[in-house]
């Protein structure tokens, strides 16, 4: 079964996480020491966009023991992510020198995170704790050091949050809000596409989130920046975590006031309005010019799925 017969079924990658947090035990060093070494202990390693699995027959396992982890090269830090049939899962860095060092090796490897998610070839129901690891360990290597005064600051609180010995400032971990909104026009809906995009892909448009600006007034400026469509009522549907390296996209369903599009070419490669017919055709990569709609894998796909089943508030 490919991805695209769950259409309009299932929900988007790393939504999904069972993991209970229990952040009461990120303030006590010596249960997390002891969680360490416990036997059912299991660790998710990332490196960049990488997930560090190992290979078993046509399988991989991506939920290590400790052990195997630092084997494998993994950094000896490890950032408590929590409880998961009551046995602690953390994650686990790694040097570029021990990922250069994996090369060549078929039995533990560095797999990239959003083909094998794409593919199904880790279960779902692990991505949102590898998200979570991934994001983690991604906040740990860019912020060593004091965003106040310079100085190496140092992990606490089994990885969530960093303090500088020096300033004593605290730093904790980002999140990193970002809209995307399925824009509706009756009975269009506009896509757009980014340069870097596969030939013929078409999604929602997105952007960050700007300093003291609602989640509304986003989209709207969003939207009218990236395709001169002025919105109205704006939605809100649903969240996705987005660990690229830590982003929240929220989705939303915006109303649109005009149709004359006008493309910001420094962020889209073309945007247009596309029927009810079309849309549905795209997602289920079945249109005949071989235009493609987002992989089910992104919120954008079930902001469109969503649409095409008149259940949106607005549009
Ligand atoms: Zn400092």
């Amino acid at each position: 079964m490919s991805p695209f017969d769950l259409f309009p079924l299932g929900q988007p990658a790393f939504v999904s996480n069972p993991i209970d947090r229990a952040a009461h035990l990120r303030f006590h060093d010596d249960k997390l020491m002891a969680l360490e070494s416990h036997p059912a202990t299991r660790a998710y390693v990332l490196y960049r966009d990488s997930l560090l699995v190992k290979r078993e027959g046509d399988r991989v396992r991506a939920l290590l023991t400790i052990d195997e982890a630092l084997k494998a090269g993994a950094n000896p830090g490890t950032i408590f992510l929590g409880l998961r049939d009551g046995a602690a899962v953390f994650g686990m860095g790694m040097s570029p020198a021990a990922a250069e060092a994996l090369a060549g090796r078929d039995d533990t490897t560095l797999t990239e995170l959003r083909g094998m998610a794409m593919q199904g070839a880790v279960p779902p129901e692990q991505l949102g704790t590898i998200a979570m690891a991934k994001s983690m360990v991604s906040w740990h290597q860019r912020h060593g050091f004091c965003a106040s005064c310079g100085t190496k600051t140092a992990m606490r609180e089994g990885g969530w949050k960093r303090e500088c010995p020096a300033c004593k400032t605290e730093h904790f971990p980002r999140t990193d809000p970002v809209v995307i909104s399925l824009v509706a026009s009756g009975d269009k809906c506009l896509l757009g596409r980014q340069k870097q995009f596969p030939p013929g892909m078409y999604s929602c448009l997105a952007g960050f989130v700007e300093a003291a600006e609602t989640i509304e007034d986003a989209v709207r400026r969003e939207i009218f920046e990236e395709s001169g469509i002025r919105c109205a009522e704006v939605t809100y549907y649903m969240t996705q975590p987005w660990p690229y390296p830590s982003s929240l996209m929220i989705g939303c369903n915006a109303r649109a006031l005009n149709e004359d599009i006008v493309v910001d070419h420094t962020e889209l490669e073309d945007a247009r309005w596309f029927s009810r017919d079309e849309a549905r055709q795209m997602l289920l990569r079945q249109h005949p010019n071989g235009l493609a709609g987002p992989h089910p894998f992104a919120i954008a796909h079930h902001l469109v799925g969503r649409w095409l089943h008149g259940t949106e508030t607005a549009g």
